[in-house]
């Protein structure tokens, strides 16, 4: 059975009746495939004996000015069938009052050099939002281990390094991104795009697929053959293609596998994808 909370209070008693170690899926709902797989994936690093903790907040620390907010997809009654049916045993969808009873928090992870690049660059504030609700969130339910996707990549590598430099002791498990039979990676923002924009969407990984294929000519050949793919589709503005290191996200890369990472507007929907070049 779910248990669905609300409150702090109500999450410390549910809390208190988990049995075993606690996974933890930090999400922000509209539940889709992606977030199934990082559901099972919990399920699976729980075992028989450990329990799936799911937490559904839209934080409105991590958006800025001018974007999704208000207009992010909640859809709680469809989210908590998905997470009963993937075997979750609590829920914990709280109001922004409840995680920020004081207002804007005026303490907050700074998410240092790695916070400002790409996606840092892009959305100011966007990794320092991120990674304030995940400490909280891992405050606040406890678990031994939290699943975290690849397709956010930079997300994904911010978090890690948050639990090393600040001694959180938590494992950070990664799920591969999970995509359509297109190529599209699963995305809750995928909702706002119209059939045009989905079809010129498809050039995201399109592009990353082209950077793979360049992979054995090396990170110039690779970027070029991805920038030729983003640069035949006129309907997409591009916020940045790069090829970094995986857990640093920044260039150059040397022979190590690195990930190419794109992100690009499309109409007023913007979207993120990545592909691991090289290695495993
Ligand atoms: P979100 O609800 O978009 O904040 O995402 C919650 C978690 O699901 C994050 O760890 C994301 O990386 C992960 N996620 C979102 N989309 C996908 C996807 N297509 N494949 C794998 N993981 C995903």
């Amino acid at each position: 059975m779910t248990e669905m909370v609300r409150t702090r209070d109500e999450l410390a008693q549910a809390r208190a009746r988990l049995s075993g170690p606690v996974v933890l899926v930090p999400t922000m709902g509209a539940l889709h495939e992606g977030h199934l797989a990082l559901l099972r994936a919990a399920r699976s690093l729980a075992g028989d004996g450990g329990s799936v903790a799911v937490s559904i907040f839209v934080n409105p620390l991590q958006f800025g000015p001018g974007e999704d907010l208000d207009r992010y997809p909640r859809t709680l009654d469809e989210d908590l069938v998905l997470c009963a049916k993937e075997g979750a045993a609590l829920v914990f969808a709280p109001s922004a009052a409840e995680m920020y009873p004081k207002g804007r928090p005026a303490v907050t992870v700074d998410p240092g050099p790695m916070g400002a690049v790409l996606e840092g660059e892009f959305r100011p504030g966007f990794f320092g939002g991120v990674l304030t609700v995940v400490l909280k969130l891992f405050n606040l339910v406890r678990p031994s281990v939290a699943v975290f996707g690849e397709k956010d990549a930079q997300q994904f590598a911010l978090v890690r390094r948050m639990v090393a430099d600040l001694d959180l002791g938590i494992r950070i498990a990664p799920v591969p991104t999970v995509r359509d039979a297109d190529g599209l990676a699963t995305s809750s923002r995928n909702r706002y795009l119209s059939a045009d924009e989905r079809a010129r969407a498809l050039t995201l990984s399109r592009a990353l697929r082209a950077g793979a294929a360049a992979a054995a000519a090396g990170p110039d050949a690779v970027l070029a053959a991805a920038r030729a793919e983003l640069d035949g589709e006129p309907g997409l503005a591009v916020d940045y293609l790069a090829l970094v290191d995986p857990e640093t996200f920044t260039g150059p890369v040397d022979s190590r596998p690195a990930v190419l990472a794109v992100a690009a507007r499309v109409g007023a929907t913007r979207l993120i994808d990545n592909v691991r070049i090289g290695g495993a």
